[in-house]
């Protein structure tokens, strides 16, 4: 489906390097290597309710990752799926005496508007489930042939022993596995099922339930193999980077990368899992379920875009933290003395600014790190300081093409 606008990367002098980043599978910060061409595949929403400032953080993440690529002399492949088919949506439209149709995409043309707003790099390909329910289909047929998975009253699940290295991306235990999938949409407790972290592939055709044909029978795609055969169509296996919140981790992430593992043969399906923190509000995590969200879309009513693009990016983006309000005040001062600075004829010299700003996103993408930076030209040029007459536009650029802030 159409995707969103694409916002004006200014162009800079010399190259950066690609980022390292934190691989949650291996535990560390890991480089990454990509080809001339990086790929990157980031889970979008489930939309049935407008985006929140938790999203933000995620994809703002994500972003960072794109444009420091790019300005490493990559071209950047980024894939995003939109689950538009899913219980979470089909409860919320019954709630609301809505078509799940028109929920779905009044929240995606919102996500969209807001993902603009913030100027987020588009993927490019924006990929609705309820558009490739075929290819879905066609990849739990395959993992069907290789023996991976088994029926249970039409349904179909994956089996966990099919997959020798389950937990390798989470590296989380058992009993933690087990807790998280009853939490995150699995049904570990489902009789009948051989083990019971096995997950659904395919469900078959309930009463008042969307489905579509497909030679599983009616039904409809399960959660985690949507993103693995969109993954899989697009970008192809052993790909650069699997992205998304850290809730995605288990199950999510860990049951694709295993998915994807069996139907390519490819292994590690993702060259690296990462995942971003989760923001609290009133110290609770930011959820639809808890009701406590701050939505993009106000949010952005309120005070600039940019300084919300401002006040994610005062936090590292693996880092859990709690909004406040007065985070939005700080960030609107911070935009408006780089404003100020950018403005100016002259200022201190800034190609040291460039490359410091570089050499913190490169390291596991430290944007608090990036931020001072420019802070401290800023302070320098305001001060009165530097008689560079280029630096003022050279910052502007700095933190449009690198940060995604138009100053
Ligand atoms: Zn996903």
């Amino acid at each position: 489906m159409r995707s969103w606008s694409v916002p004006k990367v200014p162009p800079l002098p010399g190259a950066g390097v690609p980022p390292r980043l934190f691989d949650t599978a291996a535990g560390e910060i890991v480089p990454t290597r990509p080809g001339p061409t990086a790929r990157m595949y980031v889970c979008g929403i489930t939309p049935y309710d407008a985006t929140h400032l938790g999203h933000a953080n995620t994809y703002l993440a994500f972003d960072l990752v794109n444009r420091v690529w790019r300005d490493a002399g990559h071209q950047v492949h980024f894939t995003q799926n939109a689950t538009d088919v899913d219980d979470p949506l089909l409860e919320r439209a019954e709630q609301t005496g809505l078509d799940w149709r028109e929920l779905a995409e009044r929240e995606i043309e919102l996500f969209r508007t807001d993902m603009e707003a913030l100027r987020i790099l588009p993927p490019r390909e924006y990929v609705a489930v309820t558009e490739v329910v075929d290819q879905v289909a066609e990849l739990v047929e395959r993992l069907r042939d290789k023996g991976a998975t088994y029926d249970l009253d039409g349904d179909v699940y994956f089996d966990v022993a099919a997959a020798p290295k389950f937990g390798a991306v989470s590296g989380y235990s058992e009993g933690l596995m087990l807790t998280l999938s009853g939490e995150r949409g699995g049904d570990p407790g489902r009789p009948g099922k051989k083990h019971p972290l096995d997950w659904l592939l395919w469900r078959a055709e309930r009463p008042g339930e969307p489905s579509w044909p497909s030679r599983l029978g009616r039904g409809r795609p399960g959660w985690h193999v949507e993103c693995t055969a969109i993954a899989l169509a697009n970008l192809g296996g052993g790909f650069d980077v699997a992205g998304g919140g850290s809730d995605l981790i288990f199950p999510h992430h860990e049951c694709g990368a295993h998915e994807g593992h069996v139907a390519s043969g490819e292994w590690p399906f993702a060259r690296a899992y990462v995942h971003a923190g989760m923001v609290a509000l009133d110290g609770e995590k930011m959820s639809k379920s808890k009701g406590n969200l701050v939505f993009v879309s106000r949010l952005r009513g309120q005070i600039d875009p940019m300084a919300v693009r401002l006040a994610l990016l005062a936090h590292h983006y693996r880092a859990d933290w709690e909004w406040t309000a007065d985070q939005s005040a700080s960030a609107e001062a911070r935009l408006a003395r780089w404003r100020s600075a950018a403005g100016l004829r002259t200022g201190p010299e800034a190609g040291s600014v460039l490359e410091e700003v570089r050499a913190r996103l490169a390291d596991d993408l430290d944007a608090p790190g990036a931020l001072a930076v420019i802070d401290g030209w800023a302070e320098r040029a305001l001060a009165g300081g530097g008689t560079d007459p280029g630096a003022p536009a050279l910052v502007g650029d700095v933190a449009d093409a690198l940060l995604g802030v138009e100053l």
